[in-house]
């Protein structure tokens, strides 16, 4: 089978979250079932083309849109020429994927109405034998969109939703820059949503199959609690909408061979994972004897539970444990966490995205602190896991789906998921106990190494799911 993945961002040519992370796992998990898959991504200014030798293909080609002429470059790896990527200066030449310091690029809807149309041309004139085309997020929402109304393809389509929150809504009159066809989008069952455009929404009604990134949140996203103002659309679209849990690649995110950590471990050597603790601390002028390391890594917005974060600094700071805080987002989280930093001795505050970093923390930490209000997936809490970390996490999405609290359980060996505390009802109370039960935890060494232990061996890769989205596409 021949899959064509279209994706705004694919690790680690260019990254904000997990979207990046699935867009490198699942390709590769497909290729390693035998599939030929086809990625395809904006050659953006931040690629570094000569680290990850991305050579120019010989195809370019222009592209007219409301009398406007746009012009293609074509770019694949030299080591792999199914990797592929488009060059276009509105698209790509700028820093930064969506926005910048001021918010979200005003010519959003351009730069990836533009994407999605030169993925099809590429398809087209590249000649390539296409079965299914798997598209991602509204940024490529166009592509089912176009490929029904404007292109006549007959590929199958499928559209994944990483975060229902972003859904690529603009003004009416992008639908003539884009040259869409009013009367065959600009419907209820289309583009149209309170008189704007939605990209999402597009996607969800011209795609084949419909799949969000865990169980739970295919059913949360159709409740007008977690459906942003898309649960009506959701709902009607139920039939043709399926969760299939995400995983995380078991070559990047290995503590036996991770590049970025000091002391590699593994189950054999688990006593090495206490060397990186303690060089972290050493480092970060951490009390460490006896003491749990909590650590948060993700982006600063309201979704990730910053809040409780921020609300429970005044409790962290009494405990006698240690904590680091690793993200960046909204200006207003940066500049609260901000004026944190170095107020406490057992608070650690980096404001920023550090890979490397947020591998050495992996390695160190005991625990992970994931109180978000809603988790499409997560993939946190599954990396930490391999590193032997207990995630501490609310009982939403993703969450729900891959971490069990260590109390609802009667054998540990018996487990096939993930341990870890999980608490209920957002709010500091029901946070704040969940810390205690991870003291309580802490305390019996034996318990918890055994958790740690069990975490390190839980089957979080993309074998299965992979398998999930192959029957998806054949069916
Ligand atoms: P998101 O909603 O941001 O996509 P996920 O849990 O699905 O959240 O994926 C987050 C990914 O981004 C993980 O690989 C995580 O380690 C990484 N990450 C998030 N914030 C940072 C940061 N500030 N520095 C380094 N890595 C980060």
């Amino acid at each position: 089978m021949n899959i064509l993945f279209v994706s705004s961002e694919i690790f680690p040519y260019a990254k904000t979250g997990g979207l990046a992370d699935v867009s490198y796992a699942l390709p590769e998990a497909l290729r390693q079932e035998g599939e030929k898959v086809y990625t395809i991504m904006p050659l953006y200014n931040d690629v570094d083309r000569d680290e990850h030798k991305i050579i120019y293909s010989g195809l370019t080609f222009e592209y007219w849109l409301a009398g406007v002429r746009h012009q293609f470059d074509v770019f694949y790896k030299e080591d792999n020429k199914d990797e592929l990527f488009v060059f276009n200066p509105i698209l790509c030449n700028r820093w930064g994927l969506y926005h910048d310091q001021f918010g979200d690029y005003g010519d959003n809807a351009l730069r990836f109405g533009l994407f999605c149309y030169s993925a099809l041309e590429v398809m087209v004139r590249m000649k390539l034998k296409i079965d299914v085309v798997h598209v991602n997020d509204w940024q490529t929402s166009l592509i089912p969109l176009l490929m029904k109304t404007r292109y006549n393809l007959p590929q199958k389509t499928v559209l994944t939703i990483h975060n229902l929150a972003f859904q690529g809504i603009f003004p009416k009159k992008v639908m003539n820059e884009l040259e869409l066809d009013w009367e065959k989008c600009f419907k209820f069952n289309g583009l149209e949503y309170f008189d704007n455009v939605n990209f999402l929404k597009a996607g969800i009604f011209f795609s084949d199959h419909v799949t969000t990134v865990s169980k739970t949140y295919a059913q949360e996203i159709q409740t007008t609690k977690f459906g942003e103002r898309l649960d009506d659309t959701l709902q009607i679209n139920s039939y043709k909408l399926k969760g299939i849990v995400n995983g995380i690649s078991t070559e990047i995110f290995d503590p036996k061979k991770d590049k970025y950590i000091e002391k590699n471990f593994s189950l054999e050597t688990y006593k090495k994972k206490n060397e990186n603790k303690s060089l972290l601390c050493k480092e970060l002028n951490f009390k460490e004897e006896g003491r749990p390391l909590f650590i948060f890594i993700g982006r600063f917005t309201p979704q990730k539970g910053v809040d409780i974060l921020l609300e429970a600094i005044d409790l962290f700071k009494t405990y006698e444990a240690n904590f680091v805080i690793l993200g960046s987002g909204e200006d207003l989280y940066n500049h609260a966490f901000g004026t944190l930093i170095g107020a406490y001795e057992n608070i650690h505050i980096k404001i920023g995205y550090d890979e490397a970093f947020s591998r050495r923390l992996y390695a160190s930490a005991n625990f992970l602190l994931m109180p978000s209000i809603f988790e499409p997936c997560g993939l946190n809490q599954m990396i930490s896991m391999k590193y032997g970390v207990l995630p501490i996490v609310s009982k939403t999405g993703g969450l729900k789906d891959t971490v069990i609290d260590f109390t609802d359980i009667d054998k540990i060996e018996e487990c096939s998921l993930g341990l870890g505390i999980t608490f209920d009802e957002y709010n500091i109370f029901w946070f704040n106990h969940a810390l205690a039960k991870a003291f309580a935890l802490y305390s019996n060494k034996n318990k918890f190494e055994k958790i740690s232990k069990h975490n390190m061996g839980v089957d979080n890769s993309w074998k299965n799911s992979a398998k999930e989205y192959l029957n998806l596409y054949k069916s």
